[in-house]
């Protein structure tokens, strides 16, 4: 008696913590490479942590602020960040965090490949030299916006409506279209994305990243100015 009882409480207690998030709007997308895949640059213990639960948390929380709000749910991440106006005040900045790390995490994982990194290819390397004069000097720029994100963010390569190049840093989880910009690369600079291979060296793990930028990725991403 006094087993099934304990049994029971037990069985109770791990429904509670496993207690699900909505299904959708959103989901988890996979990685697009198994976690192992970046190593040694990015470790598979962080790839698994970051992706299957940093990730999977932006999207349960998202999922949970919209589930009662359908209108909402029907928008793209995108679109919702981009008409925040249309959501109650209360949920807004809850919004900004979840939903925009979800949309910054998903592009995160596809602008990073194995067997990828080394100077840029296609478009982006001419629109990098001429911007910025050489892919060095891109990179100095680059890392040093990620070193001077003082606590959690971003540093990005983003676009602009007029097709320029521009190298920005956002706190917290705020994608770059908060702005109007179009991000193009990003880096990850929560201390989720690097403690555990780099613990403090947050510049070490920012030189390593190079290695596996996926650059057919950001070219995919660059817009052509219509008539150009
Ligand atoms: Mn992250």
């Amino acid at each position: 008696m006094k087993n099934s009882l304990l049994l029971l409480a037990a069985t109770a207690s791990m429904a509670l913590a496993q207690s699900p998030a909505p299904v959708g709007p959103y989901t988890l997308p996979p990685l697009p490479y198994p976690p192992e895949a970046l190593e040694p640059h990015i470790d598979a213990e962080t790839m698994r942590i970051h992706h299957g639960k940093h990730h999977k948390a932006y999207v349960d929380n998202a999922n949970k602020l919209l589930a009662d709000h359908p209108e909402l749910a029907k928008l793209s991440p995108e679109e919702l960040l981009l008409n925040l106006d249309r959501a109650p005040e209360a949920i807004r900045q809850g919004l900004i965090n979840n939903v925009g790390g979800h949309i910054n995490h998903s592009l995160f994982w596809k602008m990073m490949a194995p067997g990828a990194g080394g100077p840029p290819t296609g478009p982006i390397a001419e629109k990098i030299n001429q911007r910025f004069g050489s892919f060095e000097a891109f990179q100095k720029a680059f890392q040093d916006a990620a070193m001077k994100r003082f606590g959690s963010g971003w540093a990005w390569l983003v676009q602009n409506p007029d097709g320029s190049l521009e190298i920005v840093s956002t706190p917290n989880q705020d994608p770059p279209l908060l702005q109007g910009k179009k991000a193009l690369l990003g880096l990850d600079v929560w201390e989720h994305a690097y403690y555990l291979k780099y613990q403090n060296r947050r510049a070490d793990y920012a030189t390593a990243w190079w290695n596996v930028v996926n650059w057919d990725f950001v070219n995919s991403l660059l817009e052509t100015p219509a008539g150009s």
